[in-house]
């Protein structure tokens, strides 16, 4: 019987990466999508035809239920969120209601209309701000100290909530930073791997960054997918960290992705202090014992692939537009 999947964020990097690895794994792929992002389906348009889209939103919970007994999905991804740190900030009550209520109304729908589906929540190692041990595991405490933080914080423990009150098959994945070539240039890795290839092909003469000695657990997206279903394929549901289990300098790499280009890039970079974070959070790492050992889950891509794939990447699409 073909399997069946419903994605919501499907137009975001890991909605459109996760849409790609089931239609190859042979589901039926849906995708809830709001209105106000039916015009943002850059990541997404090679797949029209293959996806079915159904209108709704994580505010309404009848669009929710409407999907959910309109696609019977086996699994359920929630990949949608108000996931940019700096508007929970500015709109932190609209954070609230997508990144924390969202959920409740999505776990709800499940447990009314199709209490077999198994569900996945994107968690966040924002839920971990300022933790008290590195790297942090499955059971290091919550200190968020930003309000997705705190919203994220809540959807995780509701959906572990339902998964032991209702015997729902519930997960959460609490994934670090992860990036791929479908992630956009306000991000620093994409910032400088483009930026390198800009510099390579004489679009750009430097690049200015903020803090070079700041560090991250940097992982693939599409190494990130794969595990966020590979959860979904177990006997007993459970909650796991996704990352690399590794930090790298900025430093690091402006030094990788200009080595790949064949520059120096003491050459090109300079340090500009408008891009310092005034209150940069320490340093988040994951372990991903757990997943290694219960999974046999490994990132395929580390940090010198990711960074060689996707200066190569920015290379092509740069000599193509130029074309
Ligand atoms: P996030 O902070 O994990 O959401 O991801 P970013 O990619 O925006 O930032 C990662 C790290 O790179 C932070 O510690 C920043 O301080 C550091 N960084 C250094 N230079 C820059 C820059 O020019 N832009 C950005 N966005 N971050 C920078």
């Amino acid at each position: 019987m073909q399997k069946k999947a419903l994605i919501t964020g499907l137009t975001g990097q890991d909605g459109s990466y996760l849409a790609e690895l089931l239609l190859s794994k042979g589901y039926q792929v849906f995708g809830l999508v709001r209105r106000s992002s039916s015009g943002k389906v850059d990541r997404i348009r090679h797949l029209s035809g293959e996806v079915t889209i159904l209108s709704g939103d994580l505010l309404d919970q009848c669009s929710l239920m409407d999907a959910i007994e309109q696609s019977q999905p086996h699994e359920i991804y929630n990949l949608a969120s108000q996931s940019y740190v700096p508007i929970s900030w500015t709109q932190p009550a609209l954070t609230a209601e997508y990144t924390a209520l969202g959920v409740s109304r999505l776990l709800e729908s499940i447990r009314r209309c199709h209490p077999s589906s198994r569900f996945y929540q994107a968690s966040s190692s924002e839920v971990f701000g300022q933790p008290d041990e590195s790297p942090q595991t499955e059971r290091t405490a919550f200190r968020p100290r930003n309000p997705y933080g705190v919203a994220k914080a809540y959807a995780h423990w509701m959906t572990i909530n339902y998964r032991q009150q209702y015997g729902l098959y519930t997960c959460c994945g609490i994934t670090y930073t992860h990036e791929s070539p479908r992630r956009g240039t306000e991000f620093v890795f994409r910032k400088i791997t483009q930026g390198a290839a800009r510099i390579k092909l004489g679009l750009a003469s430097e690049l200015k960054l903020g803090n070079l000695e700041a560090r991250r657990d940097w992982c693939y997206a599409k190494d990130a997918v794969h595990a966020m279903w590979l959860m979904l394929q177990q006997d007993q549901p459970d909650d796991y960290i996704i990352a690399s289990g590794e930090t790298h300098s900025v430093k690091e790499l402006v030094e990788c992705a200009f080595g790949c280009v064949g520059l120096r890039w003491q050459d090109y970079v300079s340090v500009d202090p408008s891009f310092y974070r005034p209150d940069e959070a320490v340093q988040l790492v994951g372990s991903i014992d757990k997943i290694c050992k219960q999974l046999s889950w490994q990132p395929q891509y580390p940090f010198e692939q990711l960074v060689e794939l996707m200066v190569d990447h920015d290379l092509k699409e740069l000599t193509d537009r130029k074309a």
